[in-house]
C-alpha cells in the first residue's frame, strides 16, 4: 500500500528516533550509516525489508530460487541476517524484519515510528538509485534528515568521474591516475561498537524474526548441494583473519596466477560473496592489506596485488555508475554491437553443464552447487559460451551468473561480462580459452573434472579432457560411455573458434566502418550472412554448430 505523502505523521519531526536501512552494508564494522543513527538518538530502528521478488520460491526459474535470486545466494543473506541480528542484539538492540515492497514499507516504518533521521548506505547499482531518490524525497519533504554515506566501495564513483571531465575511466592504469589513495585510507576507521540505543515502540508493524528457507516456502531437497560458504559479517571477518594470517601469501599475491581447478583450498580470498553483501567492509579490508604491506620486504602491487583486485572492483563500479545501460548492449555506448546469435539450445547445455567439453561442464556444475567459481573458471566459461566457442549474447551468460553466484555483484558481473565477450575494455579476440588445453595445463589428473562430474571419475587421465577420443573399450571401462552417460561435445573447438573469430574481425569491421552507431538493420544484415555462411569464402566455412546430442 503506497502512503500519500500527505498522510506521513506531522509531529515526526521531533522525535529523536533514527531508522538505519539495511539492505547492503550487513555488517557492524565500518558502517558509517549505523554510526550516524545511533549518534545522539534516544532509540534506532534497524530494519531490513524481505521483498518476497527477491526471496520467495519461483517454481518456474531455471534453478531453484526466486525470481532473481539462486537459492544459494538467497541461504547466503539469511545467514548474513541472522548474523547481524544476534551482533545487534549482543549491543542492545535488534534486527526487526519486515516484508514488502521495501520502499513502501519504509515509508509506512517512518510514518509509523516518528522518525528523526534516515541513515542508509550509498548504492549505486540501479535499483537503489531510483529506489533510494523516491525514498528520499518522501522523507526529506516530511522533514526527516536522510544520511546516506559512501561506504560500499573505496571511492565514490561520481567524484572520479568528476575529476576525468564527466566520463568515467575505461582503462585500469587510467582509473589508478585519477583515483590516488582513497581520502580516509590514513585515519582509523571505526571498526567496533559499543552499544547501540535500544528499539523505540514499533507500533502496529508487523515484525518478524529472520526467516529460515524453509520458512519462505523452500523444500530441502530443492537443492542437492548447498554452497560450503556460509554467510554473515562474523564469517566474513574469521575468513579475513585467516587470510591475513598468511602475510606472505598476501604480499606475494598475483592474479591471474593461481590454479582455477583448485576448489578443497581456493586459490583466492573467496571474500567475494562477503563484499558483495558488505558483510566485509572493502575499506577495513584494504587497510588490513596496507598494514601487511607495511610490514614485508616485498609485495606484488596492482593490477595484480590483492589491493589490485579490490581497486579492479573500483573499477567497474565507476565505469557501470557513469556508463547509461552499462548492462544491455543496446544503446551503451562503450559496448560493442555485434550479432550474437539467439540459440537457446546452445545456451541450455551451457547453462545445464551438457556441452561435452568436462572442463566447461565441470565449473558450471560447480557454480551451480557452491554459487561460487575462481576468477580464470570464470574467464573459460564466460568466453565458451560468447567469442570462443559459441557465439551466444553475453547478456544471457551474464543472467545465469547473475542468478547464479553467490557473489552476483551487478556492477562487476556486467563489466566483465561485457570484457570476457571482447564487447568493451578488452578486444583481443583472437586469444581465445582452449576448453580442453586450459585447464589441464593445472590439473593434468582431471581431479576438479573428477569431483564435479562424477560419471567421469574413472576416466584415464590421457582422456579427461577430451572423452570423445577414448576408444569404446576404454569408455566401457570408464563406465562412461560417450553420448550415453556423458554428452558428446555440441561443437568441434577448433572450427567453432575459427568461425567465432571471423565473426568478430566482420563484427568490429561493422563498428569501425560505422563509428561505434550501427543500427538494428546493419547487425540484422550481418546475422543473416553469419546464419547463411559467408558465400564469398571458399571453402563454405562449417556452420557453428553441430547437432546436439544429449
Ligand atoms: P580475490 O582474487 O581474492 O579478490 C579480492 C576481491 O577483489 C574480490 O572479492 C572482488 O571483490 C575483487 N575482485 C577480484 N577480481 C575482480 C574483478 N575481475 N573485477 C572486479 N572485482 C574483482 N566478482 C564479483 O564479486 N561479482 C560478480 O558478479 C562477478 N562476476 C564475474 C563475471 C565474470 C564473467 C568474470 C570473468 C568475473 C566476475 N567477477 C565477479 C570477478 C572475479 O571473478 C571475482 O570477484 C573473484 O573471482 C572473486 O573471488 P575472490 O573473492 O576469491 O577474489
Amino acid at each position: 500500500m503506497k502512503l500519500p505523502l500527505s498522510l506521513l505523521n506531522p509531529n515526526m519531526s521531533s522525535g529523536s528516533g533514527s531508522l538505519i536501512w539495511f539492505r547492503k552494508g550487513l555488517r557492524i564494522h565500518d558502517n558509517p550509516a549505523l554510526e550516524y543513527a545511533a549518534r545522539g538518538s534516544t532509540c534506532v530502528y534497524p530494519l531490513f525489508v524481505i521483498d518476497p521478488h527477491y526471496m520467495e520460491p519461483d517454481p518456474n526459474a531455471f534453478s531453484p530460487g526466486s525470481t532473481l535470486a539462486g537459492i544459494n545466494r538467497i541461504r547466503f543473506l539469511l545467514d548474513s541476517l541472522a548474523d547481524l541480528d544476534s551482533s545487534l542484539k549482543k549491543l542492545g538492540s535488534r534486527l526487526l524484519v519486515l516484508k514488502g515492497e521495501p520502499g513502501e514499507v519504509l515509508i509506512r516504518c517512518l510514518n509509523e515510528w516518528g522518525v528523526k533521521k534516515l541513515c542508509f548506505e550509498y548504492d549505486t547499482d540501479p535499483y537503489y538509485q531510483a529506489l533510494d531518490n523516491k525514498v528520499k524525497n518522501r522523507a526529506s519533504a516530511a522533514g526527516i534528515e536522510v544520511f546516506s554515506p559512501v561506504s560500499h566501495t573505496l571511492f565514490n564513483p561520481a567524484d572520479i568521474i568528476e575529476k576525468n571531465g564527466g566520463r568515467p575511466p575505461l582503462t585500469y592504469q587510467s582509473f589508478l591516475k585519477l583515483a590516488g589513495e582513497p581520502s580516509w585510507a590514513c585515519s582509523p576507521l571505526s571498526v567496533e561498537l559499543s552499544s547501540i540505543p535500544p528499539v523505540g515502540n514499533v507500533g502496529r508493524c508487523e515484525i518478524l524474526q529472520v526467516p529460515t528457507l524453509k520458512e519462505l516456502g523452500y523444500v530441502e531437497e530443492d537443492q542437492d548441494e548447498f554452497t560450503p560458504f556460509r554467510g554473515g559479517e562474523s564469517e566474513a571477518l574469521k575468513r579475513l583473519r585467516e587470510t591475513l594470517s598468511d602475510k606472505e601469501w598476501v604480499a606475494n599475491f598475483e592474479k591471474p596466477k593461481g590454479d582455477p581447478s583448485a576448489y578443497i583450498k581456493p586459490a583466492t580470498t573467496v571474500l567475494s560473496p562477503y563484499l558483495k553483501f558488505g558483510c566485509l567492509s572493502s575499506r577495513y579490508f584494504y587497510q588490513c592489506l596496507k598494514d601487511v604491506y607495511k610490514n614485508v620486504k616485498r609485495h606484488t602491487s596492482p593490477p595484480v596485488s590483492l589491493v589490485g583486485q579490490l581497486l579492479w572492483r573500483e573499477f567497474f563500479y565507476t565505469a557501470a555508475f557513469g556508463t547509461p545501460n552499462f548492462d544491455k548492449m543496446k544503446g551503451n555506448k562503450i559496448c560493442k554491437q555485434i550479432p550474437w546469435n539467439d540459440d537457446d539450445k546452445l545456451l541450455a547445455a551451457w547453462r545445464e553443464a551438457r556441452t561435452g567439453f568436462p572442463w566447461i561442464d565441470a565449473i558450471m556444475v560447480q557454480l551451480r552447487k557452491w554459487g561460487w567459481i575462481h576468477h580464470l573458471a570464470r574467464h573459460s566459461v564466460a568466453c565458451f559460451l560468447t567469442r570462443g566457442d559459441l557465439f551466444v549474447h553475453w547478456e544471457k551468460g551474464r543472467d545465469v551468473f547473475e542468478r547464479l553466484l553467490i557473489d552476483s555483484d551487478w556492477a562487476i558481473n556486467n563489466g566483465n561480462w561485457l570484457w570476457l565477450s571482447c564487447s568493451s575494455f578488452f578486444y583481443q579476440y583472437n586469444r581465445i580459452y582452449s576448453p580442453v588445453s586450459f585447464g589441464r595445463k593445472y590439473d593434468p589428473n582431471g581431479n576438479y573434472i573428477r569431483y564435479f562430474l562424477p560419471m567421469l571419475k574413472d576416466m584415464p587421465k590421457e582422456y579427461i579432457y577430451e572423452p570423445w577420443t577414448a576408444p569404446l573399450s576404454v569408455q566401457t571401462k570408464a563406465k562412461c560411455i560417450i553420448g550415453k552417460d556423458y554428452p558428446k561435445p555440441v561443437v568441434s573447438h577448433d572450427s567453432a573458434s575459427k568461425e567465432c573469430k571471423k565473426r568478430m574481425g566482420e563484427a568490429y569491421a561493422l563498428n569501425q566502418r560505422l563509428n561505434g552507431v550501427v543500427s538494428e538493420e546493419e547487425l540484422r544484415k550481418l546475422r543473416r550472412k553469419f546464419d547463411e555462411g559467408d558465400e564469398e569464402q571458399e571453402p563454405k566455412p562449417k556452420r557453428l554448430r553441430q547437432k546436439l546430442t544429449d
